[in-house]
């Protein structure tokens, strides 16, 4: 008896997801700009100063009134001091008078130009501009990147580089961020074997534990691996029990179709919760979501191909809200270079290889070999193409969204 929704159209089972991944925000943590890079950030960074925070050269030269530019070229003006990029040195140009200037140096009083060396001729103390400036030329103003006051991070965003670099300039050295998950992968089968020991017919060898992995890490996860668990429901149990009591995500793959050794499902009714099982999405149908002890349980598909859908979908979609990411991931659309007929009323992850053109159209190829076994079609492939549930025939140029992997 099941008392849990099944066979859930793919939007359904996201809204799920999203819904019990928010409901227990991981814990808030100070970090180091560096240690932060990927996270989510957990607080609001407001600047509390101007960017730049003084008006300055934007290139190596000469500062100087631009009144005076016609002068610059007959007769010269007079280079009256130099300010290096450092500590302010409160000089002011005066009229008829230059001053040598580096990239970031502040910016003297009284100048509204500055000339770029290239540009110049010096003949002893005398400055020579040779060719046109324009008034305000390579000066950067106080402000005109960043207003005290301005939010420049704002909750629930991804730290990237160029994010926490905004932060570093603003003198923000901690930022407040998500806990990453804590992440335990299973792979189950009595037919595996780890990769390097030989095979006996029948057997296969653990490639999942490879693929999901490395899925993670790309997310900045550090998953840890358990050996591989053999198809027996009572040490199934005692190591998913353990995991669960220290790891805020358990993720499995194999065990949860239909079958005689899929003892996942069961388990998790009886031990833990099962928010759903079995989600209308080709591959990855048997998804199944729940929870064991403290932790989530992510029941991914046996197939490698499931493997790779599953997790870039709804298992991503687990770890952000779990972060309380609120920035949408990006989202990316290349037309299709020949139909396809999708012949199911599921959401279709089609494996696809991306053909950037000159044209600045991004075209993807669907790959043909569509098992959600076929390990190497996904190989040669770079991106899950999203075929939607209503749609059946695709026409070749038809635009659709890719998952990049
Ligand atoms: P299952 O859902 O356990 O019946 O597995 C479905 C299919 O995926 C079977 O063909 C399994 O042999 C295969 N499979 C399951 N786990 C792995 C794994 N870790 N690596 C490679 N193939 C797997
Ligand atoms: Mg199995």
């Amino acid at each position: 008896m099941s008392d849990f929704p099944t066979r859930l159209p793919y939007v359904q089972a996201h809204a799920i997801v999203d819904a019990v991944a928010r409901r227990s925000p991981l814990p808030v943590e100070q970090l180091s700009l560096t240690e932060a890079i990927g996270r989510i950030a957990a607080e609001d960074v407001v600047a509390t100063i101007d960017l730049p925070s003084f008006d300055n050269s934007a290139m190596d030269g000469f500062a100087f009134r631009h009144a005076d530019l016609a002068a610059a070229s007959a007769s010269g003006l007079v280079i009256a001091g130099t300010q290096f990029a450092g500590r302010d040195l409160q000089l002011a140009v005066g009229k008829g008078e230059a001053i040598r200037i580096t990239t970031g140096a502040p910016l003297p009083a009284g100048a509204d130009a500055v000339v770029i060396r290239e540009m110049t001729r010096v003949d002893g103390a005398r400055l020579f501009i040779e060719g046109d400036v324009r008034q305000g030329a390579h000066i950067r103003r106080e402000g005109e990147d960043v207003r005290a006051g301005d939010l420049v991070i704002r909750s629930g965003s991804s730290l990237g580089a160029a994010r926490l670099s905004l932060a570093a300039s603003l003198g923000v050295s901690r930022v407040a961020a998500s806990r990453r998950p804590t992440v335990a992968v299973f792979t189950t089968g009595d037919e595996l074997v780890e990769p390097g020991l030989p095979l006996r017919r029948g057997e296969i060898h653990d490639s999942n534990r490879t693929l999901l992995m490395g899925l993670l890490r790309n997310e900045g996860l550090q998953p840890v691996a358990w050996p591989i668990l053999p198809d027996d429901p009572a040490r199934m149990a005692a190591a998913l029990q353990d995991a669960a009591s220290s790891f805020d995500l358990v993720i499995t793959c194999g065990a949860v179709s239909a079958g005689e050794k899929d003892f996942i499902p069961g388990l998790l009714q009886s031990d833990g919760a099962v928010h759903f099982w079995k989600v209308m999405m080709k591959p990855g149908m048997p998804l199944l979501f729940g929870r064991l002890g403290g932790a989530h349980v992510l029941g991914l598909p046996g197939n490698p191909v499931s493997v790779l859908a599953t997790w870039l979908t709804l298992g991503r979609a687990l770890v952000d809200g779990m972060q309380g990411r609120a920035e949408p991931r990006l989202r990316w659309f290349a037309q299709l270079t020949s139909a396809f007929d999708k012949r199911h009323a599921r959401r279709e992850f089609l494996r696809g290889r991306l053909q950037p053109g000159d044209d600045a159209i991004l075209r993807v190829a669907p790959e043909p070999a569509d098992g959600s076994h076929r390990l190497a079609g996904a190989a040669r492939s770079d991106v899950l193409i999203v075929l939607p549930e209503d749609e059946r025939l695709f026409d070749a140029g038809a635009v659709v969204q890719v998952l990049p992997y």
